[in-house]
């Protein structure tokens, strides 16, 4: 048995900003803030981690019912953003995800930095919302790491999974690499997000890839048959 856990953006899609594009319309709708976000670093970061700091930028207070109608904001209008700024679903994805869902053996999830009202969204968008049974949010997260524990942590409960099965996460950031570390599991890095392969090799990953359009061979890199 192996479990597999993708990050979202940048790995399986793009939604060419439509996150950081609600992101600031709810900060202008619920704030009343319009301005600079681009001193803030998103790739590989939790959606919570972001927009806390996007709230201290700003001199927003972080109390809990500023997040919830920040985060009311930005799941209201996401899918009007992933509808209008014309994303994709990255090269080989489609059929990499069709060909290890039939394989038995293996059981996939998400590990991923976005709400988990937000992934939802986004992979519905694209039609790839039902190939995961579980998985970890950046909902109540700051560090990746924990966001990969939780993820696991999901998926045993949510599986059968024996204690010595293979994981293997999948993602675009050094920051992925360094999560997956951080359970274990064998680390696939793919450069169709804001990192480059070079950015990518000085992690070390153990599989590295432009990426995903060499379905064959992705699918003898992958576990499980
Ligand atoms: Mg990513």
């Amino acid at each position: 048995m192996a479990v597999c856990l993708f990050d979202i953006d940048g790995t399986l899609l793009s939604t060419g900003g439509a996150g950081q594009a609600a992101m600031e319309v709810a900060l202008e709708s619920v704030f009343g803030i319009t301005g600079p976000t681009e001193g803030i670093s998103v790739a590989g970061r939790t959606d919570r981690a972001i927009v806390t700091d996007l709230m201290k930028f700003h001199d927003v207070e972080d109390a809990d019912a500023n997040w919830s109608r920040f985060v009311d904001a930005y799941l209201e209008r996401l899918p009007h953003e992933l509808a209008s700024r014309g994303g994709l679903i990255l090269p080989g994805v489609e059929a990499l995800l069709a060909e290890l869902n039939r394989r038995e053996s293996l059981t996939m999830g998400l590990l991923t930095g976005n709400f988990r009202r937000g992934a939802e969204l986004k992979l519905a968008h694209y039609q790839l919302h039902d190939y995961f049974c579980g998985g970890g949010f950046g909902d109540d997260h700051f560090d990746r790491d924990d966001v990969a524990k939780a993820s696991l942590a999901d998926m045993r409960e949510k599986k059968e999974i024996p204690s010595d099965a293979e994981v293997w996460v999948i993602g675009d950031t050094p920051a992925d690499v360094k999560c997956g570390r951080a359970i274990n599991a064998n680390v696939v890095a793919v450069a169709t997000g804001l990192h480059s392969i070079d950015d990518l090799e000085a992690c070390d990953p153990d599989f590295l890839c432009e990426d995903f359009s060499d379905v064959d061979l992705m699918l003898e890199i992958f576990p499980g048959e």
